[in-house]
């Protein structure tokens, strides 16, 4: 149905050698235990309602946000707020769309999906008081810092319906984060994994590091046609798989790799526009947070120009990630 292909992989790895990944503008690296612990809870409440972020937008602090960046630098304002469970478990619909407004009124925050996200806010809440005296820094020391394993850190997580994801996006993405601030170094950092989003499966699916060898796939895919969660499934262990391949050619860390590819997708490569590749030169520079985050002199295309097959044949720039309703990504 659809397979990595390894010489692709090669060719987008070696462009990927040529360019460094800035740190995260979002890292927080804390100075005290107390500090540490509020971060993990912090990431641990706000990673598990990172899904369909296409809502947010707004201006924090003088800067207008969008998606994700939104999510954060909105929720950060209240960081004792949202990093306490006993707050989590309380958090209502008109407290949640306060906190993600631009001014705290809840009238004007663009947040969606509202049920969803409380009901996950206090999923976490429920088990991180249940079973980690409110501390998700306790379920990484009980888990000896392992991601995997017996009572590793994802089996614990899975107490949470959020984290059930079976490719571990949210999983993946929270300990990506603590292990690069330093708040939950890992034993097992070998285990660490690409997050897989739909930015991540919409540039692996243009490029062409994986090919999709079947044809009502191929059509699916270009007509955003629902597909099943065993084609989501497929689809997305092979863009996972295709990701470690271009992670050893293009020789950065999961977690550079991880930011590489999902700014690419959320500015060059975007899901409402055009790739800004082949014969298009770019609309957006102003708002395009690749270049904030990659050291990358654009020239007003892709990165990847060239050695992208999308870039090059209209069969492969017209892929879309999979169409599918999800909580998990
Ligand atoms: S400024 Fe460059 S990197 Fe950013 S979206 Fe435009 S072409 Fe892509
Ligand atoms: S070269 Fe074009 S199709 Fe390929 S990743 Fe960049 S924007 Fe997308």
């Amino acid at each position: 149905m659809i397979e990595v292909n390894e010489a692709q992989c090669q060719a987008i790895g070696r462009r990927l050698r040529s360019q460094t990944v800035q740190a995260d503008e979002f890292l927080c690296v804390p100075a005290t235990l107390e500090e540490a612990q509020q971060e993990a809870n912090y990431w641990a409440f706000a990673i598990a309602i990172c899904q369909h972020t296409k809502s947010l937008e707004g201006v924090i602090a003088g800067r207008w946000r969008r998606g994700w960046d939104y999510l954060i630098s909105a929720s950060r304002r209240s960081l004792a707020e949202f990093a306490s469970a006993p707050a989590m478990a309380q958090i209502d619909a008109g407290r949640l769309a306060a906190m993600l407004s631009d001014d705290f009124d809840p009238a004007r925050s663009t947040v969606d999906r509202v049920e969803e996200r409380l009901g996950q806010l206090h999923d976490v809440a429920r088990v991180l008081l249940e079973q980690y005296e409110g501390q998700a820094m306790n379920l990484y020391c009980q888990a000896g810092g392992r991601i995997l394993g017996e009572g590793g850190i994802f089996q614990r997580l899975a107490a949470i319906p959020a984290y059930t994801d079976p490719l571990d996006k949210k999983a993946q993405l929270l300990v990506g984060q603590l292990d690069a601030a330093g708040v939950w170094p890992l034993a097992d950092p070998q285990n660490l994994r690409v997050c897989m989003d739909y930015h991540a499966m919409r540039v692996a699916l243009r490029t062409g590091i994986v090919e999709v060898t079947d044809p009502g796939l191929r059509i699916a895919l270009r007509q955003k046609a629902q597909v099943s969660d065993e084609i989501n499934h497929a689809v997305r262990r092979a863009v996972s798989d295709a990701c470690d391949r271009v992670i050893v050619h293009g020789g950065v860390s999961v977690f550079e790799f991880d930011k590489w590819i999902w700014h690419l997708g959320r500015s060059c490569c975007f899901y409402d526009h055009e790739p800004i590749c082949g014969p298009r030169t770019c609309h957006k520079m102003e708002i395009c947070t690749y270049i904030r985050a990659v050291d990358y002199a654009c020239p007003g295309k892709c990165s990847l120009d060239g050695a992208c097959k999308g870039s090059r044949d209209d069969a492969y720039k017209t892929f879309w990630e999979t169409n599918v309703y999800t909580e998990f990504y």
